[in-house]
């Protein structure tokens, strides 16, 4: 039987490259996404014309009942779970501290960070072989960001990231003798439409300048990244934060 990966916000951007590469890799893949089905019934199709397996699953991952509801329909509908992509993220439009409301931060850390830790909680239940599970790994999406600060643009996704960095470092101890490998990816400025809700979605070409390498990543590229850390290859890396950044 497939391997199963859930990529929660899998139906666009680094999640859909994931998905795209997991599935070479031989996954079943679950996307998750949030409000736009149509994006993510588009890539199963894809998935399914090219002879892959895969199911989209709405969840608002920011709700902790949704994401319970989530992990009983793979539960259902494949009987194991074997990777989490801890993928959906959300930026809010650019602002300064000072213009910062509570409401704003508690939406960003809602997804950001809370929705993570559900997801967590859900796939270490079920893959912890304190629970007679088979193990597993779980790959969270930290961002270049935690280290920079996101100065004038989002200091708030800055430290939602800087939380998910700790969870994995956390995380990665507590369950390395349960079978589960726990590490974070930190992309830098990628080339996906999570900039347009930033506010600016041109941003990738303004900031690469600022990048070492001179230009913004690709989604894939931060995929090549995850499949690697979710396959045995991997199989001595946990708590690692692995950024994939351009040497910014
Ligand atoms: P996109 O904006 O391109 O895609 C976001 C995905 O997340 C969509 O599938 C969206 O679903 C889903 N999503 C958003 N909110 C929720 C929610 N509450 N519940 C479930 N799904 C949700 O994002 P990227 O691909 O750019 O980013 C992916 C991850 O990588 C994020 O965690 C981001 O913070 C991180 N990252 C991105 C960088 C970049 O430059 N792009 C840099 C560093 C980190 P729907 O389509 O339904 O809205």
């Amino acid at each position: 039987m497939r391997k199963v990966m859930l990529i929660t916000g899998g139906s666009r951007g680094i999640g859909a490259a994931t998905a795209r590469l997991a599935v070479v890799e031989g996954y079943a893949v679950c996307i998750n996404y949030h409000q736009q089905s149509a994006s993510a019934e588009a890539l199963v199709a894809e998935i399914k014309a090219a002879g892959g397996e895969a199911i989209a699953l709405q969840a608002n991952i920011a709700v902790d009942a949704e994401v319970e509801q989530l992990f009983k329909a793979i539960d259902r509908y494949f009987g194991r779970i074997d990777v989490l992509v801890n993928n959906a993220g959300i930026l809010e439009p650019q602002m300064r501290l000072e213009q910062m409301d509570s409401a704003r931060l508690q939406r960003v850390f809602a997804t950001n960070v809370f929705g993570s830790f559900a997801c967590a909680r859900e796939a270490v239940k079920r893959m912890s072989s304190d629970n007679g599970g088979q193990g597993g790994v779980i790959i969270n999406l930290s961002s270049i960001a935690a280290k920079l600060g996101a100065p004038a643009e989002y200091i708030d996704y800055a430290a939602a990231k800087g939380a998910i960095d700790s969870m994995t470092l956390g995380l990665a101890k507590e369950v390395a003798s349960q079978g589960i490998r726990v590490n974070a990816v930190r992309p830098g400025v990628i080339d996906t439409e999570i900039h347009a809700s930033g506010g600016e979605p041109d941003r990738v070409a303004r900031v690469s300048a600022s990048v070492p390498m001179g230009r913004g990543g690709s989604a894939q590229e931060v995929a090549e990244a995850i499949i690697w850390l979710a396959s045995d290859k991997a199989s001595y890396a946990s708590g690692a934060l692995l950024d994939i950044s351009g040497g910014r």
